[in-house]
């Protein structure tokens, strides 16, 4: 039987660094005239990247909100290097891991589309992920998982159950969007939250980091008898 996994990018397999991502975007605000806002003290963790600009710009998405969006991604293009991106222990073992079990594996996260490839292509990574939902169409991370299930069975052409995804990620809202499609959730305490904060939300595992992720993943499918 498949399974497919669906990993978050920030805080889960990697972190770009603080000053890079929250300069840009200071910078690009500023540039609209929008000088009263700090984006250094907002909390990103689990939101989407439709969402975070849209509290930002602190309206309904309107012609301004497409500038930001369209300078962020050219600025973000311009200027990331994997100098400016740790990827967490683990990340590299586990694609591997599934790569070998010809699993299926996607990316589940708030990200524009394109800021996910071009984070991951600058640490050689986008090319794992065959298929995802991403933070551009939807305000609310509990839409995602549908939404990726939709292109997993098309681009599969084979069938699944919302309970044959395995969605991973380092916040209480990537636990509660697999909850809320019926998928497993595995939270890693590689983000913002304590592993004791994750937890208290109630995921299938806690993970200190994705080390740990192939051996758990082992224990489980054997548990599940497949
Ligand atoms: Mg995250």
């Amino acid at each position: 039987m498949k399974r497919a996994y669906l990993f978050d990018i920030d805080g889960t397999l990697l972190k770009v660094q603080h000053k890079v991502n929250r300069k840009l975007i200071q910078r690009i605000l500023e540039r609209f005239g929008i000088s009263h806002i700090s984006v250094g003290n907002i909390d990103f963790a689990g939101k989407t990247d439709r969402d975070i600009f849209s509290d930002l710009l602190n309206q309904p998405e309107d012609e301004l909100f497409h500038q930001v969006k369209q300078h962020y991604l050219q600025e973000l293009e311009r200027h990331l290097s994997a100098e400016d991106i740790h990827v967490f222990d683990g990340v590299h073992d586990s694609l591997d891991y599934l790569q070998k079990k010809t699993a299926w594996t996607g990316l589940l996260t708030g990200n524009f589309a394109r800021a996910a490839k071009i984070k991951l292509d600058a640490i050689g990574l986008h090319e794992r992920f065959r298929f995802g939902a991403f933070g551009d169409d939807h305000h609310d991370r509990n839409d995602l998982p549908p939404s990726a299930f939709e292109e997993l069975v098309r681009k599969s052409g084979e069938s699944f159950h919302p309970s044959d995804m395995v969605i991973i990620g380092d916040t209480p809202r990537d636990i509660e969007c697999a909850r809320s499609f019926g998928s497993v959730a595995i939270a890693v305490a590689t983000g913002t939250y304590s592993h004791d904060e994750l937890a208290a939300c109630n995921p299938d595992v806690v993970l200190t980091s994705l080390t740990e992720f192939p051996e758990w993943i082992e224990g489980f499918t054997k548990k599940a008898g497949h």
